[in-house]
C-alpha cells in the first residue's frame, strides 16, 4: 500500500485529470481520498502529473551493451548481412555474465524511463541454457514486469536449436512466457511446427519477426511458395491472442486482411526500421492490435511514440491521439491475455511544466510533443516505489552501469 500525496492523475485510457491524493492498493486503479493518514507509507508529488508507466512491446536486452561498440570489418550491404555481421556476430559472443550484466543495465535504464513491464525477445547462442532465468531474476530484483521468450532458430545449427527448446520448455514449465521464433527466413517447416506444438501445450502464444525487410518475403515465396503470414496461419500461429507479430513493415495486402481476421498483435518499432532503412509500417486498416516496441535500441517509450508519430506523417499520417492508442495497445495485450505485472497501479509521477495547460482533449498531443523520459521522476511498479527522485530503489545504479561497461569491454575483445 502506498499513497500519492496531491497528484494530478492524469487517466491513461479516459485521459480524465484529477487533482487529488491517491491510495495505491496492489493490482487496484488509484483511488482518490480525502486525506493521507499520518504514518502510511506515502510519496509526496506536489501537485505534479501522474500517469500510468510505460511498457515495450518487444524489446532485445541482449543489445545492452552494444551501443558504441567497434563497427563491424565493412560496412552492411542490407538488412540481412545487417544481421550477419553485427547482431549474429554480437549475440553468439554473449556469455551468462554478459547475459546478466544486460539485464541489469537494461532494467535500469527502462525504470528510469518509466518502463514498469518489458517483453522481451531474447538470444544468446553460446550461453542459451538458464538465460530466461537470469534475465527474469534481474527484472524480479529490479521491481520491473515481464514477458520472455527465447529466439528458436535454425541459423545456428541443430545444437542451439536443441538447448533454445529445452530453455523455453524449462522456463515455460515455471513462468509466463511467450515461445520465440527467429523469423521465417532463418526457421524450417520442421521447427515451425514443433514451435507452434510448444505454444500450444503450455498454452500460450509464439513472439516472431514478421516482414521486418522485404527479403523475408521474397524468401518465403522462394522457399514456401507462400507469404510469411500465409505459412505462419498455416502452422496455427496465428490462433492465439498471445501471438505477438515484431515489424509487419513489409505485409502485402492479402497478408494484411489475414492479420486482421486472425487474434495475433502487431508491434510496431520505428526507430529501429528507420535505423535499418527498411521502411515505415502503414498500420491503416490493421486496427487496434498494434503496439510500440523499441527493438532493442532502448527502452524510451515516450521516444518511441515521437519516432511512431513523426515516421507517419509521410504516409498513414497519424493523429496524436492515434499514435498515443499504439503507445497503451500494449497494456489491452497483456490485461486481455490475464499477464501478470502490468495492473493500473503501475505509474509515473512526471516533472513536466508545460507552457500551455493539460486537458483531456490534449494530453495526447502533450506525449508527442512533450514528455520525454527526462520528466521522469517517481516510479510506482506493481504498487512499490521503484524509483525516488530519478534513482532506482532496487538495484544500485552505480555497480550495475560499473559491471556492465566492465562486460561490454569483454564482449567488444570478442566481436
Ligand atoms: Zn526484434
Amino acid at each position: 500500500m502506498l499513497y500519492l500525496k496531491d497528484a494530478v492523475l492524469v487517466h491513461w485510457r479516459t485521459l480524465a485529470l484529477k487533482r487529488a491524493h491517491w491510495l495505491l492498493r496492489p493490482g487496484h486503479a488509484p483511488e482518490a481520498v480525502r486525506s493521507v493518514p499520518r504514518g502510511a507509507p506515502a510519496l509526496d508529488c506536489d501537485g505534479r502529473l501522474a500517469t500510468r508507466s510505460f511498457a515495450v512491446g518487444h524489446h532485445h536486452v541482449y543489445s545492452a551493451l552494444a551501443r558504441g561498440m567497434p563497427a563491424p570489418a565493412r560496412a552492411p550491404r542490407d538488412f540481412a548481412d545487417m544481421l550477419k555481421l553485427v547482431w549474429w556476430n554480437l549475440d553468439k559472443k554473449l556469455d551468462r555474465a554478459m547475459v546478466g550484466a544486460c539485464a541489469l543495465a537494461a532494467a535500469v535504464e527502462a525504470l528510469k524511463s518509466g518502463v514498469t513491464f518489458v517483453i522481451d525477445h531474447h538470444a544468446s547462442p553460446k550461453a542459451v541454457a538458464g538465460s530466461l532465468h537470469i534475465i527474469a531474476e534481474a527484472f524480479d530484483r529490479a521491481g520491473l514486469g515481464h514477458l520472455l521468450c527465447y529466439e528458436l532458430s535454425d541459423r545456428d545449427g541443430p545444437g542451439p536449436r536443441q538447448a533454445g527448446f529445452a530453455e523455453q520448455e524449462a522456463y515455460l514449465s515455471k513462468r509466463q512466457g511467450l515461445v520465440g521464433l527467429h523469423a521465417s527466413f532463418t526457421v524450417g517447416d520442421e521447427l515451425l511446427e514443433r514451435a507452434a506444438l510448444l505454444a500450444r501445450r503450455h498454452k500460450t502464444g509464439v513472439h516472431v519477426h514478421v516482414a521486418e525487410a522485404a527479403s523475408d518475403e521474397e524468401s518465403c515465396r522462394a522457399g514456401h511458395g507462400t507469404s510469411v503470414l500465409e505459412r505462419f496461419a498455416k502452422a496455427g500461429l496465428l490462433d492465439s491472442p498471445r501471438a505477438i507479430l515484431a515489424h509487419g513493415v513489409h505485409l502485402c495486402a492479402a497478408e494484411r486482411a489475414l492479420f486482421t481476421r486472425s487474434q495475433a498483435w502487431l508491434v510496431q518499432n520505428p526507430e529501429s526500421n528507420l535505423n535499418n532503412a527498411v521502411g515505415i509500417l502503414d498500420g491503416r486498416g490493421l486496427g487496434s492490435r498494434v503496439m510500440l516496441g523499441t527493438d532493442g535500441l532502448h527502452a524510451d517509450m515516450p521516444a518511441s511514440l515521437k519516432a511512431c508519430y513523426f515516421a507517419s506523417q509521410g504516409a498513414e499520417g497519424l493523429s496524436p491521439a492515434a499514435a498515443y492508442g499504439r503507445l497503451r495497445a500494449v497494456h489491452a495485450y497483456l490485461g486481455t491475455n490475464g499477464f501478470s505485472g502490468d495492473a493500473e497501479d503501475n505509474l509515473v509521477v512526471l516533472d513536466y511544466a508545460p507552457p500551455t495547460p493539460v486537458t483531456p482533449g490534449n494530453w495526447p498531443a502533450h506525449m508527442v510533443f512533450g514528455v520525454t523520459k527526462a520528466d521522469v521522476r517517481h516510479v510506482v511498479s506493481q504498487g512499490r516505489l521503484v524509483v525516488k527522485d530519478r534513482r532506482v530503489l532496487t538495484l544500485d545504479e552505480g555497480r550495475v552501469m560499473e559491471f556492465a561497461r566492465r562486460q561490454a569491454v569483454r564482449l567488444w575483445r570478442r566481436l
